[in-house]
């Protein structure tokens, strides 16, 4: 069915933060720049100076604020406990969510966990002891949600397969646990090589949805006039080829912002190029919150495709170029 509006969970803005080049692994499927050591994390102090620009623009607008951290390994900054705590303490209700490669210690991650709402976990399997990984996170459950992705390298792909098990049947009930096939390189967009027999092996892999944040259990929606789809499949809706909104208005901008590992802020994950606003060591500029007009024939990223959409909009828009 036709629909003329897109949408998430619009109480929050969504900050993507791309946060430095730096970490402690080497996965060959990563680009050399992803993790070459060569960009630092922030400077506190500029990323103290965004955290407060966000709530004060972001005022009366949005509810709090999901930031989800990335780029190179984050919990090698020294300074994420304090920033996650300053997080916190401008809005109780903002979440810290980090993409990790899980290597630090459990008493690490008990330290941290009062200030650490979500962690997405991604088995990197060459480089992993898979054992000692379950036993640290599932002492954990109960203070941080926890999601297991396993990143399917075809170089170890029976290694795969047997840790992939070994997690689903040891790793506590409310760890989710879902197989994630690579690309060639993860900047690349065709995936790694697999023969028909590992996709199968891949698509019958047993999955599992653990406990859930609040954030996460927001219905993606679909209107049709006065009609509303809920419960959106997003993987469905890319598989559909729906994720084409050329011409409509994009909230990317507004339900979310991006942040490069350069300190660019910017509007758009991986569109919009020229939609830079400036740079976290110079803020600046207002935030212009008002919609994009979608210049793309594919939304491709998931950070892109929740933000809202809508077919017919007459109010300003950004066309391009700030
Ligand atoms: S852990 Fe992540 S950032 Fe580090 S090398 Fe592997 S894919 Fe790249
Ligand atoms: S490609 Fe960019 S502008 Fe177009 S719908 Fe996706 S996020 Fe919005």
């Amino acid at each position: 069915m036709e629909y003329d509006e897109f949408t998430h969970n619009n109480r929050y803005v969504y900050v993507d933060w791309d946060m430095s080049s730096r970490c402690n692994f080497n996965c060959h499927y990563c680009s050399p720049e992803s993790h070459d050591n060569k960009i630092n994390f922030p400077k506190i102090s500029d990323a103290i100076s965004l955290v407060n620009k966000i709530t004060t623009e972001f005022q009366g607008v949005k509810d709090f604020a999901v930031y989800n951290l990335l780029g190179g390994e984050p919990t090698i900054w020294n300074q994420l406990p304090e920033f996650s705590k300053y997080v916190k303490k401008v809005n109780s209700n903002n979440i810290i969510q980090l993409l990790t490669n899980g290597n630090k210690t459990v008493g690490w991650w008990r330290r941290n966990a009062p200030y650490i709402d979500k962690i997405i976990l991604t088995v990197h399997v060459a480089q992993a002891d898979i054992v000692e990984l379950v036993e640290k996170f599932n002492q954990l459950v109960g203070d941080i949600h926890i999601d297991f992705q396993f990143a399917m390298d075809i170089a170890v792909f029976d290694k795969c397969i047997t840790d992939y098990h070994y997690a689903h049947d040891n790793l506590h009930k409310n760890i989710s646990i879902n197989p994630k096939p690579l690309r060639t390189l993860l900047s690349a967009s065709e995936l790694m090589p697999y023969t028909d027999l590992q996709l199968d092996t891949l698509k019958n892999l047993p999955r599992r949805w653990g406990s859930e944040l609040e954030l996460d259990s927001a219905m993606i929606k679909k209107y049709h006039g006065n009609i509303v789809e809920t419960n959106v499949n997003l993987s469905n809706l890319v598989m559909n080829k729906e994720n084409s909104w050329k011409g409509w208005a994009c909230w990317a901008g507004i339900d979310t912002i991006t942040i490069n590992r350069e300190g660019n802020i910017k509007i758009g994950s991986s569109c919009n190029p020229d939609l830079v606003l400036g740079n976290i060591s110079k803020l600046d500029f207002k935030i212009p919150l008002i919609p994009v007009k979608c210049r793309y024939d594919i939304c491709s990223c998931y950070t892109d495709i929740m933000a809202t959409k809508i077919k017919d909009y007459s109010l300003p828009m950004i066309f391009g170029e700030l």
